[in-house]
């Protein structure tokens, strides 16, 4: 029996956010009347002439510069030539042998364990205008007749291509989620695969597991969720192997994932590269990146997720606590705000994660809508520290504030919740109690541990509940020794 190993190339498309397109100056606005953000140039008049956005050129050298890449001095633009209605010059303006970035990789967490994925090029390329086929199933095929919009035509575009370095479908999904992230760090693109603003295609091929020589691939097209991408790949790779163990083989092919059917179909056979007779546009001089452009871009990479992680972590949040709140934006504001004001950073970590987030889902609201702030989370962990609250009362108070209830301290008064931490009150308590039940005391100075349960108990039953139960125990174990 052969040992199988997959082997897995992803090329992600990520629409940038730009005021303006491409090549010309209408705006980037998906919310238009079709064919409204449209103009000679993106149409392909006649005698029209592109001209490169700036902001674009960055967008991009910034996803090439967090990804490790290096950032190209001289980069050309090429023509990709075949021919689709919804491409009105019948060539994408793309890049080809000298991309804007190459040469980067990015670390991916799987299940714990880092791995490294090879980046071999981001580059640029210009968006189609979208078709719609009208009719039944809504293909192309059956279509009573197809609608088009331009409104798309020349969105600026950025293809980020990995090496054939991802060996699992559950690989290849982190990779998509640490890409996202970086890509809204960036600010770039709001990168929703749901609205196409981000696509994954994914090459896939198996070989026997110990071998070099890449087996025969297939690109897999359409998947429009992370959690689709994953289940497309694994569907792939036990496709291909049942392909291979029947004594079958694999065509170079496009697929398509079918989400309903969870399995993936032929789609055309895969263009080579020459059928697209790429060459250098001549209507685009080459680009010329000096290095003061370059290093502006670089000193203005934000905090980049993974640094975001490993701050949180030597703060004292869990690996996974500090995942939700990078991934969270507005808890992760909330989250440095009250450590910045002394909070424990574990402590409010753990709210953050658990309370609020509960609250928000059932809640159905952003944080920002609740009344927890920074300030009031910080007032809570000192509270709590201090030994006011107790671990169930702070988690009503929070429930309170966050309801909009009003400040901790003014909502653990209203409701009586405050603990007794003043010591010297705590130790009046703890006498009397001790008077009432000396055969207690005197079973535990012989060794049994059972009765300082009782005795808290007392404690705690003539305080209201209000004492702190760690102090009592602290006290008790204090008079028992002592
Ligand atoms: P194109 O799809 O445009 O022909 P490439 O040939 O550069 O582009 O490959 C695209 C992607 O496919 C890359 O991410 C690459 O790592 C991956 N890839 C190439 N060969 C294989 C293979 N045999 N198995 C899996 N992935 C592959
Ligand atoms: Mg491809
Ligand atoms: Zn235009």
């Amino acid at each position: 029996m052969t040992e199988w190993e997959a082997v897995i190339g992803l090329e992600t498309h990520v629409e940038l956010q730009t005021n303006s397109k491409m090549f010309c100056g209408c705006p980037v606005d998906f919310g238009d009347d079709p064919n409204t953000s449209v103009c000679p140039v993106c149409l392909a008049l006649p005698g029209a002439l592109p001209v490169p956005n700036e902001d674009a050129i960055e967008g991009i050298l910034s996803i090439g510069d967090a990804l490790n890449c290096t950032l190209t001095e001289h980069s050309l633009f090429y023509r990709k030539n075949y021919f689709y209605p919804d491409l009105p010059k019948n060539y994408q303006i793309s890049q080809y042998t000298f991309p804007l970035c190459v040469d980067g990789r990015l670390e991916v967490d799987v299940d714990g364990e880092a791995t490294t994925v090879g980046i071999t090029r981001v580059h640029m390329e210009e968006d189609t205008g979208k078709s719609t086929h009208v009719g039944e199933g809504g293909r192309i095929h059956g279509a009573d007749h197809t609608l088009l919009d331009f409104n798309r035509a020349g969105v600026p575009l950025v293809e980020v291509v990995t090496e054939p370095d991802i060996r699992s479908p559950e690989q290849a999904r982190a990779y998509g989620m640490e890409l996202q992230r970086i890509v809204r760090a960036l600010g770039v693109s709001d990168a929703r695969l749901e609205e196409g603003s981000m696509r994954f295609d994914a090459n896939i091929s198996v070989r026997p597991a110990g071998t070099e020589v890449l087996g025969t691939r297939t690109e897999v097209k359409n998947v429009n969720s992370l959690r689709s991408m994953q289940r497309a790949i694994a569907f792939e790779i036990e496709r291909q192997i049942e392909v291979l163990e029947s004594s079958g083989s694999i065509h170079q092919e496009t697929r398509h994932w079918d989400e309903a059917a969870g399995v993936t179909r032929p789609g055309r056979t895969k263009e080579e590269s020459e059928d697209y007779r790429y060459f250098q546009d001549p209507d685009l001089l080459p680009l010329q990146i000096d290095e003061a452009w370059r290093d502006r871009v670089v000193e203005r990479r934000p905090e980049l997720p993974a640094a975001k992680r490993a701050r949180y972590r030597a703060l004292g949040a869990d690996q996974r606590t500090a995942e939700l709140l990078v991934d969270a934006g507005d808890l992760a504001a909330l989250y440095e705000g009250a450590v910045e004001r002394g909070a424990n950073a574990r402590t409010v970590g753990i709210w953050l994660t658990g309370e609020v987030v509960r609250y928000l889902r059932s809640a159905g609201t952003d944080v920002g809508d609740t009344g927890l702030t920074a300030e009031s989370l910080a007032e809570l962990a000192s509270m709590t520290d201090a030994g006011e609250l107790s671990a169930t009362a702070a988690k009503d108070v929070l429930a309170a504030v966050l309801a909009g209830e009003g400040a901790p301290r003014a909502v653990a008064e209203d409701r009586d919740l405050l603990q007794i931490s003043d010591r010297s009150a705590i130790e009046t308590e703890v006498a009397a109690v001790l008077d009432q039940h000396p055969e207690a005391l005197e079973r535990i100075r012989d060794g049994d541990t059972k009765p300082i349960g009782f005795l808290v108990g007392q404690v705690m039953r003539a305080t209201g509940g209000k004492a702190d139960p760690r102090m009592v125990q602290e006290l008790i174990r204090g008079e028992a020794n002592g």
